[in-house]
Parts: C-alpha cells; structure tokens; sequence
C-alpha cells in the first residue's frame, strides 16, 4: 500500500505515484494503446476494482468550469497523443453536466489527432460518479462505450 506521506504525482498520468512514474504506468503488460481520461486519482481506484480495463490512465485534475480549462492537463494529454501515439482515448469524465461538458470540450481539443475517441456508456445514472459507481456498472459502461463522432 501506499505510504502517504511519500505520494507523488506520476509525471506521464497524474495518478498518485510513489516514484516518477505510478505502477499502473510502470507496468508493461498493461496495453499501451489506450489511454482512459478521468477526473480524479480516486476515479482509477475505482476502474481498476472492475478488473474490466488494462490501459493506461490521464488524470486531468478536475472538469471544466466555467468555460475554463487552467488547471486541467489537457497540454499534457495532446503531448501524450503526439508522443505515445495511442489508437483510442476513453473520456471517462463523470456523467455530470460538468464531466458530459468536459468530454465535449476534449473531443473538439483532440479531433485533430489521428485517435478514436469514446465515451463510457450510459449504464451510469446521469449525475452520478464514477468513484462511487460499482463494479458491475463500471465494467458495463466500459464494455459498451461508444465512438464519440
Ligand atoms: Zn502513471
């Protein structure tokens, strides 16, 4: 387990890391052609329960607000898109009005890039989160994601 006071943040996804690079990330068996998008490290916790997903991760660090994306890690996920080359990216950003709004910005900011993009399906009850969501839904809402076109 994680020792708190040694967390850091992993400098590819932004999960919560004990070195440079969290084990998701240090883990070559996990396929490295997906990349799901999430709001919170607490948001991997619960997609890794599922069992279901053995891609990577981005945390973005939160939804837009606003109209405004500081903070987000949105630079960084295009520079992961050029670099990495992944074939499909999940907006896995909560069924919120906030996270829907979030995934609609990422697909106009990332349309460019030669990358299938997906959203999770809607086993999720609107407004719900993913953190809290079990696994069963999770696994579904994985399964049946749908192209975002
Ligand atoms: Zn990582």
């Amino acid at each position: 387990m994680l020792a708190i006071q040694n967390l850091k943040t992993c400098r590819r996804c932004f999960n919560i890391a004990e070195d440079d690079l969290c084990e998701i990330c240090k883990d070559l068996h996990r396929d490295q052609k997906i990349v799901c998008v999430v709001e919170e490290p607490l948001d991997i916790i619960s997609l890794e329960r599922t069992g279901t997903f053995k891609g990577l991760y981005h945390v973005l660090g939160g939804v837009i607000f606003g109209g405004k994306d500081e903070n987000l890690k949105i630079s960084e996920l295009i520079k992961r898109i050029k670099e990495e080359k992944p074939e499909e990216i999940i907006l896995a950003t909560n069924p919120t009005t906030e996270g829907d709004a979030t995934a609609l910005y990422l697909k106009k900011k990332l349309q460019e890039y030669d990358v299938k993009l997906t959203r999770l399906a809607r086993g999720l009850s609107t407004g719900s989160d993913i953190e809290y969501a079990d696994e069963i839904t999770l696994s579904s809402a994985l399964n049946n994601r749908r192209e975002l076109k």
